[in-house]
C-alpha cells in the first residue's frame, strides 16, 4: 500500500507532487524544514514512502501542528508566486480554495500522508492473465504485474496504464480470436438471480446489529493506525482480530434504509465483505512479512532482508475458507542482487543465494504457484539495439 506524502488536511484530497517539485518545502509546527535534517541531499525530493515516514515521525514526536481533526505539518508554496500557483499548479490553487478556503500563495497548506495507491492486484504473467485462471486478464492498478515491486514510482501508473494497456489488451484480444465457450444461458440467469438474492437478504434482515458504516469506519481507523506507514507485529496482530471480528459481524449487520430503488447503503453493504477480505488479506501479508522493504515498513524489523524475502506474497482466499492461504514466489530473473536504496544508512541483510541459482528457480516455482504459460518466456529481453532494426 502506498502512502503519498501530501494530503490536503483533513480531506485527503491529494495535494500534487509538482509543488514539491516546483520548489515547495515541509514545515512543522515549529515552521523547520525538517526533511533538510532527515534527507540532507534529496530532502522533499525523496521518494514517496521516505518523506511519509519523516512526516508521521516528525508528528510522533510531537511537531505536528494541532487541528480539530488531529495533527498535521505545513506544506509552503507561497514563495512560487501567485502567477505559478494560479497557472502551472491551477488545480492545487483551486483545491486550496475551495476545500480549506486558502490560497496557497498568501498562506500554508495543511498536508499529512494519504492512501493512495495499491501495489497488490491480481497476480498476472507476462501477458495479463491470472494465474491459475486461463481467461481471465487484469491490467492497471487493479492487476499486479512486474513493473512497481514494493514501490511504485511516481508517475508510474500512466506508464502501466499505457504500455501494458496496450500489451495485455493485445494479449486478451488474440485469447479470445482463439477460444471458443459453450455455455448454457441458464448460467447467466442463475448468476443474476443469486446476486438478487444476496441484495434481499440484506434488505430482509432484522435486528438491532450494527449498521454498515460503523464497520467500514472501524475497518477504515484500524487500516490507518494499524496497518498505515509505520507497522509492528503487536498492532497487525490486533489489526487482524478486528477484521476477523469485523467479517462475523457483517453477517449481523442491519441496513438502515430498505429501499430497493437507488440505495447507496444497499450499494455499500454488497462491497463491504470484499473490502474487509482484502483489508484482512493486507494485515495478514504484513504480519507474516518480517522485514521492511519499499512502503512496508516493519518498525520492529527494520531492516531488508533479501536472505529470506526477496520473495513476492500470493494470497488465496479458498471457497468455503474462513481466512486466505498465503505462499511466497520468488519475485523474477533479477540481473544484480539488490542493492542500497540510497536513503538512510545502508544497513539490510543481504541474499545468501548466488543470482543464478535464484534465477534458475523462477520459471519452476511461478509455474508451481499457478502461473500460465506466457506467449515469451520470463525473462526474455530485447538484445542491446535491437529496436533500431525494427524500426
Ligand atoms: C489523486 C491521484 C493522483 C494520481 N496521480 C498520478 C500521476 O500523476 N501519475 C501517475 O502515473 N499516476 C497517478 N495516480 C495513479 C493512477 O491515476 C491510477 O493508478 C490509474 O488511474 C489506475 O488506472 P486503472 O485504469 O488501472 O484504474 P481506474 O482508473 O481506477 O479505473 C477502473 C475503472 O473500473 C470501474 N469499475 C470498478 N468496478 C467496476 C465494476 N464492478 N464494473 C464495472 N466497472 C467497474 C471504475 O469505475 C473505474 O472507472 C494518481 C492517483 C490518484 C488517486
Amino acid at each position: 500500500m502506498q502512502f503519498h506524502p501530501t494530503g490536503l488536511w483533513p480531506s485527503g484530497i491529494l495535494v500534487t507532487e509538482g509543488c514539491r517539485g516546483d520548489g515547495g518545502y515541509l514545515l512543522d509546527s515549529n515552521m523547520e524544514r525538517f526533511m533538510v535534517e532527515a534527507e540532507p541531499e534529496k530532502q522533499e525530493l525523496a521518494s514517496r514512502d521516505v518523506v511519509s515516514r519523516h512526516m508521521m515521525q516528525r508528528i510522533r514526536d510531537g511537531f505536528g501542528v494541532d487541528s480539530g481533526f488531529g495533527p498535521h505539518l505545513w506544506l509552503d508554496v507561497r514563495h512560487l508566486g501567485a502567477e505559478h500557483l494560479q497557472t502551472k499548479l491551477r488545480e492545487v490553487w483551486e483545491i486550496c480554495r475551495d476545500f480549506v478556503g486558502i490560497d496557497p500563495a498568501e498562506e500554508l497548506i495543511p498536508v499529512r500522508p494519504t492512501q493512495h495507491y495499491s501495489m497488490g492486484g491480481v497476480r498476472v504473467n507476462k501477458d495479463g492473465q491470472a494465474y491459475d485462471m486461463a481467461g481471465l486478464f487484469a491490467v492497471g492498478e487493479a492487476g499486479c504485474w512486474d513493473m512497481h515491486g514494493f514501490n511504485r514510482l511516481g508517475g508510474n501508473s500512466l506508464t502501466e496504464t499505457i504500455v501494458t494497456g496496450r500489451l495485455i489488451g493485445a494479449s486478451a484480444a488474440a485469447h479470445a480470436a482463439g477460444v471458443s465457450i459453450d455455455l448454457p444461458v441458464s448460467l447467466a440467469f442463475d448468476a443474476v438471480a443469486a446476486a438478487e438474492s444476496h441484495a434481499d437478504e440484506w434488505l430482509a434482515r432484522e435486528g438491532s446489529g450494527p449498521s454498515v458504516y460503523e464497520i467500514r469506519d472501524r475497518m477504515g481507523e484500524t487500516m490507518m493506525t494499524k496497518v498505515g506507514i509505520f507497522r509492528t507485529g503487536e498492532e497487525l496482530e490486533d489489526a487482524v482480530e478486528t477484521f476477523r471480528t469485523l467479517l462475523g459481524e457483517c453477517d449481523e449487520a442491519v441496513l438502515r434504509s430498505r429501499s430497493r430503488g437507488a440505495n447507496p447503503e444497499l450499494v455499500f453493504a454488497l462491497r463491504l465483505e470484499g473490502m474487509l477480505r482484502l483489508a484482512l488479506v493486507t494485515a495478514m501479508g504484513a504480519l507474516a512479512r518480517t522485514e521492511s522493504r519499499g512502503a512496508h515498513f516493519r518498525s520492529d524489523f527494520p531492516l531488508r532482508d533479501d536472505a529470506e524475502w526477496l520473495n513476492r506474497t500470493l494470497a488465496r482466499w479458498p471457497d468455503g475458507a474462513s481466512e486466505p492461504v498465503l505462499t511466497y514466489e520468488p519475485v523474477g530473473p533479477i540481473d544484480l542482487p539488490p542493492g542500497h536504496r540510497g536513503y538512510g544508512r545502508d544497513e539490510r541483510i543481504e541474499m545468501r543465494q548466488s543470482i543464478e541459482d535464484y534465477n534458475a528457480a523462477v520459471d519452476s516455482e511461478q509455474t508451481r504457484h499457478g502461473r500460465l504459460p506466457p506467449a515469451e518466456p520470463t525473462g526474455s529481453r530485447l538484445r542491446w539495439k535491437e529496436w533500431e532494426k525494427a524500426s
